[in-house]
């Protein structure tokens, strides 16, 4: 077999897309978490520690990236919580993170495209980002995590912080200009695949270089998506209730 990063003939391992420690919050006692598409509604497999894949890394490649896994898991899952929120009087109007290291953060976004991207689980399909997928690795390698607006990123996070399952990722655009949505435990990432540069509202809020991190609040109310995971989230709320009585 040989490992996509390294390229070498080598054992691979299980690894993962978007990192176990994501999918941990998703746990309700003994139920395994149900993995969801926004167009075809619940799929068939459920996923207990997420999703993995069997043919594309190497443990010492995955290692590699599990120290920028581990990096954002900490910022994004154990550090993040509504005290992070930005009120305009008593409306809450954005969160926002102020202090981070740009090149962890950047190059764990960028590493998790890559790897949804390479990765032929189902969950995953309809990731796919052609020729960036090369350029990536390269920036992966050397450990590149570009400037602000190369495969600039935006993150949102849903305004109910009971909000933490998981849609499958796609493709989708912004006044024209080609991104990946990728749902990661309450937030939503935006990674622009595109040489022209961000439109204006996402230009504003890129992760750059100098904090803080603007991260767009959405209103579940408001959205496809957010209605649908208001559901599936009501659901598990609700199951792990019945399951305590
Ligand atoms: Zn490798």
């Amino acid at each position: 077999m040989i490992c996509k990063l390294c390229n070498e003939e080598i054992i691979l391992i299980k690894a993962h897309i978007i990192p176990e420690g994501f999918f941990r919050p998703l746990r309700h006692g003994s139920t395994v978490p149900e993995l969801h598409s926004n167009t075809t509604g619940v799929l068939p497999k459920r996923s207990p520690i997420g999703v993995y894949d069997k043919n594309i890394l190497c443990e010492k490649c995955d290692k590699y990236l599990g120290l920028w896994d581990e990096y954002a898991h900490k910022l994004l899952i154990q550090e993040f919580s509504e005290s992070n929120s930005v009120y305009n009087g008593s409306k809450k109007v954005a969160y926002q993170i102020i202090s981070y290291n740009y090149e962890k953060l950047k190059l764990f976004f960028l590493s998790l495209l890559w790897r949804a991207s390479i990765s032929s689980q189902p969950f995953y399909k309809r990731i796919n980002i052609g020729a960036h997928e090369n350029i990536l690795r390269e920036m992966i390698i050397n450990g590149n995590p570009g400037e602000p607006y190369d495969y600039a990123v935006s993150l949102a996070k849903f305004s109910d912080p009971r909000i933490k399952e998981m849609l499958d990722p796609h493709t989708t655009r912004f006044s024209g200009i080609n991104y990946c949505q990728i749902y990661l435990t309450g937030f939503v990432l935006y990674i622009k695949t595109d040489k022209r540069k961000p439109p204006a509202l996402l230009e504003e809020l890129c992760l750059n270089r100098d904090p803080p991190f603007w991260i767009i609040l959405r209103d579940i109310n408001e959205s496809k998506d957010g209605k649908i995971l208001k559901t599936i989230t009501l659901k598990a709320i609700k199951h792990k209730r019945e399951q305590g009585a």
